[in-house]
């Protein structure tokens, strides 16, 4: 009877607490859906197929480019460490010249150079891109979104808030998924499909919690690669953070010298992120060692933040063949690592504070044979190095 007595009091108490609660209740943050764009280029391409007017064309491009979603766009490409990647008039002549071959020659830019073959394919055949909308329309995306969010959530160190954001799905033919500030972007044209040629998803599912996840830690670790101002040193150790945890917790990313997080499930990657992922897999040594060496350029303070930029932009962002680029394969290989060795709460604690990344990697090996066997050490300075800074991510 008294241990009656004493659950009971404790169900009365857990009902009177919050803190009875394992997984506190987090604010659900408003989200602006927008997928009116795919429609507007459709009606774009079928005016540039009827319409004679050079001029009234141009003026009906004009007016789908400087909409709200290709604004955003935009910003995406033109980030402060890269700004001419995407100039608006490459984009305008790229889709000027479905009809008029002539006007994208001099403007041809990597970007666009990449969408033309893929706005080209949508413009030659109008009736795949009006079952594509249609496929669309029939998803439910307000429940993907809510179970992005919990995904999302899961993966997050308690305490942040998933901002609100505006989601908006547009034409794009590069990026596939991305965020910028409070705006998430999502490809209209590489929506990923079913054998059928309907919509997948589960993937689609799953590329939303990806880029959730980062307007959630963007929320700890400030966006423009993490820009914590005065030490550069701190935005080399959180360059890998972001994309590491997405790619290998959310991407199921292979391995690697450590293994899936998830087994039973296959890894979300094309057949060409693969190849390229396993062809970083034979190079992990030398990913490492590059590193290694820019985190103590940048500690011994001989690695100025530009410096910084134009390695990334050279180096990390570039990607093999049609993979990822390789910082996300060193950050999943990082965060696999730790994770495996030590849990998913040590991970956690790195994305609430970078100086943790090399110490909590290092503790992993050190816990786990296997892992000390197969994966590129830390060198031991450098470790202490990296944990002798501080991570004030509110200065
Ligand atoms: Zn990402």
């Amino acid at each position: 009877m008294k241990t009656y007595l004493h659950l009971i009091i404790l169900i009365l108490l857990c009902f009177s607490l919050a803190s009875c609660s394992t997984t506190p209740a987090r604010k659900t943050p408003r989200i602006e859906l927008d997928a009116k764009s795919p429609k507007q280029i459709l009606d774009l391409f079928k005016f540039i197929k009827k319409s004679d007017s050079k001029i009234a064309i141009e003026k009906k491009i004009d007016e789908c480019i400087t909409s709200r979603p290709f604004q955003v766009m935009f910003s995406h490409y033109n980030r402060s460490w890269n700004p001419n990647k995407l100039p608006k008039d490459s984009m305008k002549h790229m889709i000027l010249s479905l009809k008029y071959e002539e006007a994208y020659k001099g403007h041809e830019h990597r970007v666009t150079n990449f969408m033309k073959p893929v706005w080209e394919k949508y413009y030659t055949n109008i009736s795949l891109f009006e079952k594509e909308i249609d496929y669309l329309s029939k998803i439910d995306m307000n429940t993907l979104i809510s179970n992005a969010l919990n995904k999302a959530n899961e993966l997050l160190p308690r305490g942040v808030l998933i901002p609100d954001f505006y989601f908006f799905i547009h034409p794009n033919g590069r990026s596939n998924g991305f965020v910028i500030k409070n705006s998430h972007g999502l490809d209209f044209f590489q929506l990923p499909k079913s054998k059928d040629g309907t919509i997948d998803k589960d993937y689609l599912e799953m590329i939303l919690t990806h880029e959730i996840h980062h307007l959630g830690l963007a929320t700890l670790m400030p966006p423009e690669l993490y820009d914590t101002k005065e030490n550069t040193a701190l935005n080399v150790l959180s360059m890998p953070i972001g994309e590491g945890v997405a790619n290998k917790f959310i991407n199921n990313a292979p391995g690697g010298c450590t293994s899936k997080v998830d087994s039973t499930r296959k890894s979300y990657y094309s057949n060409e992120v693969l190849v390229g992922w396993s062809d970083y897999n034979k190079s992990e040594n030398k990913i490492f060692n590059k590193f290694i060496d820019l985190f103590n350029r940048a500690f011994a303070g001989s690695l100025t933040k530009k410096q910084f930029y134009t390695e990334f932009k050279n180096y990390w962002i570039k990607s093999r063949n049609k993979s990822r680029p390789r910082f996300y394969f060193l950050g999943a290989e990082i965060m696999g690592v730790i994770y495996q060795g030590l849990g998913k709460n040590a991970c956690l604690d790195v994305m609430k504070d970078p100086t943790q990344l090399f110490v909590k990697y290092t503790q992993a090996l050190e816990s786990n044979p296997t892992l000390k066997q197969r994966c590129p050490s830390i060198p031991r300075q450098t470790v202490i190095n990296s944990s002798s800074l501080i991570f004030n991510p509110k200065k």
